[in-house]
């Protein structure tokens, strides 16, 4: 729970003073509040998501349409009338247990022994979130502490990823040197590939459009992330030739390039992670790095395939830094309420279990075809999608799958583009996935170490592991901040505006 604490604060830039805001709990608001900060929710140990927690999420109003959001969400969220959430003096009451809300989503414990789909996955059926599987609830009671924070005149600077919002554009490679249409036909596509290789053809279907997607990318000054799948020769389910020249050279060359190569694990990896590591070295020798722990950041399974904890402590053994499966292929959405990265957690004992989650929220196949929206659906709900996140300062991983795309003006490529028009439009900052996750992680591990009030300004000590250089720290609304960095140690010092 104490984590989920933490991964609550973080969604308002308060994470780093989880120390320095008292939790009270009790039957009811305290009427007396205290001189300093603290968040009240009620007492009850709550073991699973309820119906009232849900209801009491602060997002019962209209999809915000454009930039603006539904009003002040703090007089919006009620539940039988009573306002959710208020601000006592220096408390803030909360009306519904929130740390254990964010303590079921984030550990996923609703997953665990949980009804598989027929590809062993859990069932979208099965989450309670699923009435507002399509709403960031996290990150919209992110936004309401931040809210009432002000209200309540807390002096603590918010501390997040540098950037308003973030955004992370991934590709899972499934194949590269046949079109798309044909997913099953490695041997047809090997037999192609030969047979065009010998006549001197130019780069595949397959080849081109990781080349054009990747070129894009750039062309907007982004880099994305690759996950290319490793299987060796002669394995199931093996999409193209990972000792293929033409693969390594395409591999090779997208890391030229400064995009990410992350691996994409086979099928079989979910119940054999005996495979992983082999995986893993095999794309990383094609990528040019020396097979090993740490040398490929990131992982997504093949066909989603991830049941939790066990995928995430495989990939954690395999020496991932960060999992990227979290998401459903038939519905789009926030799996685990939020749309930023978060530290994985271990529902059967709450401890951290050392790899960061970053779930996806939308991916081209899930529009397109398993819940077969037309294009004009497509594109409203990526633009609903993409103006949620960004006025909620959330992160919006994209998943997009370049094997799908066959020629130019394809729908795949169609909602591709516009994608990224929507990025550029709202201002994303857009990151590899690697970068997302390792800011995370830096944002997490900072730590408030001091906070004085000395003559009317406020002098604050951080522990600060990986310095703050890609790091927002913000003063609040009336205040002026200055940092000093001292080794691992930040020093502020806040005034008054004006004063
Ligand atoms: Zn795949």
């Amino acid at each position: 729970m104490a984590r989920a604490w933490r991964a609550m604060l973080d969604q308002a830039g308060l994470g780093a003073f989880a120390t320095f805001i008292a939790r009270e709990a009790g039957p009811v608001p305290p009427s007396d509040p205290g001189a300093s900060p603290s968040i009240w929710c009620p007492d009850d140990p709550v073991s699973e998501l309820t119906e009232y927690e849900l209801y009491g999420t602060p997002i019962g109003g209209p999809v915000p349409a454009g930039t603006a959001l539904p009003g002040d969400p703090i007089e919006e969220a009620t539940h039988a009338g009573r306002p959710i959430a208020t601000v006592h003096g220096r408390t803030i009451c909360i009306d519904a247990d929130l740390p254990a809300f964010f303590d079921a989503c984030l550990s996923r414990r609703e997953e665990v022994g949980a009804d598989l789909d027929k590809h062993g996955r859990f069932d979208l059926n099965a989450t309670r979130l699923r009435a507002w599987l399509e709403r960031p609830v996290l990150d919209w009671w992110g936004r309401v502490l931040r809210v009432a924070v002000e209200r309540a005149g807390w002096a603590f600077p918010s501390i997040a990823v540098a950037g308003n919002w973030h955004a992370t554009l991934t590709h899972d490679v499934d194949h590269i040197d046949h079109v798309a249409k044909k997913p099953a036909a490695s041997l047809e596509g090997g037999l192609a590939r030969k047979i065009s290789d010998r006549l001197g053809r130019g780069e595949s279907a397959g080849e081109r459009a990781l080349r054009v997607w990747s070129d894009l990318e750039r062309k907007h000054g982004w880099r994305g992330t690759y996950y290319f799948l490793g299987q060796p020769e002669g394995t199931a389910n093996r999409g193209y030739e990972v000792s293929d020249e033409r693969t390594s050279a395409a591999i090779r060359r997208l890391d030229e390039q400064g995009h990410e190569i992350g691996l994409h694990a086979s099928y079989d990896a979910m119940t054999d992670p005996g495979l992983l590591e082999g995986e893993r070295d095999r794309i990383a020798t094609l990528a040019g790095r020396t097979p090993g722990d740490g040398s490929l950041a990131g992982v997504r399974a093949h066909y989603l395939r991830y049941e939790h904890p066990t995928t995430a402590i495989s990939h954690r053994d395999a020496g991932f830094v960060y999992d990227a499966s979290l998401g459903y292929t038939a519905a789009t959405g926030y799996r685990a309420g939020t749309s930023r990265p978060f530290d994985a957690i271990d529902p059967r004992d709450g401890t951290a279990i050392g790899i960061t989650t970053i779930p996806f929220a939308m991916m081209d196949c899930s529009y397109l075809s398993a819940l077969k929206m037309t294009m004009d659906q497509a594109r409203a709900r990526v633009t609903e999608q993409l103006e949620e996140i960004c006025a909620l300062g959330g992160a919006a991983s994209l998943l997009f799958h370049p094997c799908r795309l066959t020629t130019d003006g394809d729908p795949y490529d169609h909602l591709f583009r516009f994608c990224l028009d929507e990025l550029r439009r709202l201002g994303a900052t857009v990151l590899t996935a690697e970068q997302l996750a390792a800011r995370h992680r830096q944002v997490a591990s900072i730590v408030a170490t001091r906070v004085h009030a000395v003559d009317g300004r406020l002098e604050l000590d951080f522990d600060a592991p990986d310095g703050i250089s890609d790091i927002d720290i913000r003063a609040p609304k009336g205040w002026s901040i200055d940092l000093s960095e001292s080794g691992t140690v930040v020093h502020a010092v806040m005034t008054r505006s004006g004063a």
